[in-house]
């Protein structure tokens, strides 16, 4: 397999990059092709804006996915950007990794989504009809792909319990998951989240290196979330509501859109 890493972290000496060169020696270990974009080395930009679209003259409004899918048909977006559209097309798996901030993820990953995934590439495709809305959930560009989130957390795994005061991890990943990786296709696969890492000690790596070793070597087998795809009959079309008889009527959340 040949797995792109997209990580996030600004310490070389971290708990973060230390799980990343686990990651990545277990993968080739396992046979595996690895690239890692690591965000902060490559000084990544992480803010959209007008300077993304080279085509655009100054007198023209900025409407930015009018820009985003100009620039990608035209092969004319930034070579930063190219770059990393490339990796995620050689790429049949994809890991995102990062430190839990403010319960999402650091801005400069936010930014790579944000300008990697250009109107053409990642959305805005497929067609609309009375049958489908377009090429997403489940179906579009990265479609028969994989992809996974490594997160580490200072929290507790009990504060992110069902009934814990944070609120419930698979929700608070559920935009990451759901929005960012099922969205253009991707087959999601449940997120490898480590717990309580500030006081993290010798005993305490050496369990989360286990662990996330064990996770690397079950990444082209484990079951994915089953997410439910949005033109197979699930969603009502225009209104992608989930079809009243799925779940009970009292039913909310993101839990009901996994089948
Ligand atoms: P580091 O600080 O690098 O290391 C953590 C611990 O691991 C240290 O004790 C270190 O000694 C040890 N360690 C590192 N490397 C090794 C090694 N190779 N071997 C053995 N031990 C090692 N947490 C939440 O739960 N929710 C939030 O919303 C949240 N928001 C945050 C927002 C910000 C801006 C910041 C800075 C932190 C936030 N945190 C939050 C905490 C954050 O998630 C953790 O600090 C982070 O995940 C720890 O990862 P790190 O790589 O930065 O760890």
């Amino acid at each position: 397999m040949k797995v792109l890493i997209v990580y996030a972290h600004p310490e070389p000496r971290s708990l973060n990059s230390a799980l990343r060169d686990v990651a990545v020696h277990e993968l080739e270990a396992q046979g595996h092709e690895v690239q890692v974009s690591d965000l902060y080395a490559m000084k990544w930009k992480s803010e959209i804006s007008r300077t993304d679209f080279p085509l655009l003259d100054e007198q023209t409004r900025l409407h930015v996915s009018n820009a985003s899918k100009v620039g990608f048909n035209a092969n004319a977006l930034t070579k930063d950007v190219r770059a990393e559209q490339e990796k995620l097309l050689w790429a049949d798996t994809l890991i995102l990794q990062f430190p839990l901030w403010w319960f999402t993820m650091p801005a400069i990953l936010k930014g790579w989504v944000d300008r990697v995934y250009s109107c053409g590439f990642a959305h805005g495709i497929g067609d609309h009809s009375d049958k489908r809305w377009g090429d997403r959930y489940g179906e579009g560009r990265f479609e028969g792909k994989r992809a996974m989130l490594v997160v580490t957390a200072g929290g507790w795994e009990e504060h992110y319990s069902r009934r814990g005061i944070n609120g419930p991890i698979d929700d608070l990943l559920f935009p990451i998951n759901h929005g960012i990786l099922f969205y253009p296709g991707y087959t999601v696969l449940p997120s490898f989240v480590a717990y309580k890492t500030d006081r993290l000690d010798e005993a305490g790596f050496s369990t989360l290196e286990t662990q996330l070793r064990e996770r690397m070597q079950t990444i082209e087998t484990i079951s994915p979330i089953p997410y439910r795809r949005q033109n197979f009959g699930d969603y009502l079309i225009p209104t992608m509501q989930l079809r009243p008889d799925l779940e009970s009527p009292d039913a909310v959340g993101f839990s009901i859109h996994q089948g």
